[in-house]
């Protein structure tokens, strides 16, 4: 049953867990996590970002994802992942999305304020979940070098749950998305220190590339939902391009796609063990 991310994440964060987010691209990438949630009985938050559901239509992630668990029991969530607008926020819901992201961090603090409460008085009635952001995720959001004023402050997260009525926040605690250049150094106190001020679950993003000693102190430091796109989108690939070492003649993709499936379904094991501390 699809239901919201923040219903999971507060189950996560009475129990000492985490909810493993999983960035999806197309049917390949929806299978493999159905099929992990098949064989597990574990829930996820399915999601997917903007430039994807352009790539596929708003309406076709959400299809497909019904279509794939409908024999399936175990409850799991369909989130809009660094949504940007409140218009786009209302097409994901009204396809089905059980969670949606508004990321205003590039925003002026009361900017961010201003949108992100604009998308949680429109979802929230409909049981939907919100996730805010807050403070500088690296990568494509990076601004310059100074990651220590990209951090999160514990008091203005104390402000920004309490003015936008946010289910869950995203905070910057010194991961980037993408492909890590040098060692990232994450501010695990940081963490702590937001977790013990408010009681809103925390998301951590841009964690492949972050060692299962790292992930596990984020998570007992307060993390409640990881998210991970980068490390599936590797694996699919390698996947297909070890099908085609095999084989160099094969042309059924179903039989190649096969080998990304799988691949990423060994990924998607991984970080499940972790997050659930299994
Ligand atoms: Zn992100």
């Amino acid at each position: 049953m699809v239901i919201s991310s923040a219903r999971l994440m507060k189950r996560a964060s009475n129990e000492g867990y985490a909810i493993p987010a999983f960035n999806i691209d197309n049917l390949e990438s929806a299978m493999a996590v159905s099929e992990v949630m098949h064989e597990m009985r574990i829930p996820v938050i399915v999601q997917m970002i903007p430039r994807t559901l352009n790539y596929g239509g708003v309406a076709m992630y959400p299809a497909m994802m019904r279509e794939l668990m409908a024999d399936c029991p175990v409850d799991y969530a369909l989130h809009l992942d660094h949504g940007s607008s409140l218009a786009l926020a209302q097409r994901c819901i009204a396809s089905g999305f059980s969670s949606v992201m508004f990321d205003g961090s590039a925003m002026s603090f009361e900017d961010n304020v201003k949108y992100t409460k604009e998308v949680t008085d429109f979802a929230l009635p409909m049981d939907v979940s919100v996730e805010g952001e807050l403070g500088t995720i690296g990568g494509k959001e990076e601004g310059d070098s100074d990651m220590e004023a990209s951090y999160t402050g514990v008091s203005e997260a104390e402000e920004f749950v309490r003015r936008t009525n946010v289910s869950t926040l995203a905070i910057g605690v010194g991961t980037a998305h993408g492909i890590y250049k040098g060692e990232p150094k994450i501010n695990v106190r940081r963490i702590k220190e937001i977790h013990e001020a408010i009681s809103t679950p925390l998301v951590l993003h841009g964690a492949s590339g972050l060692s299962d000693e790292v992930l596990r102190d984020c998570i007992a430091a307060g993390i409640s939902k990881i998210n991970f796109a980068t490390e599936l989108r590797q694996a699919y690939t390698n996947g297909i391009k070890a099908e085609f070492e095999k084989d160099p003649e094969v042309f059924d993709p179903k039989i190649y796609m096969r080998g990304a499936i799988d691949n990423i379904k060994e990924v998607l094991k991984a970080k499940i063990k972790i997050c659930y501390g299994l």
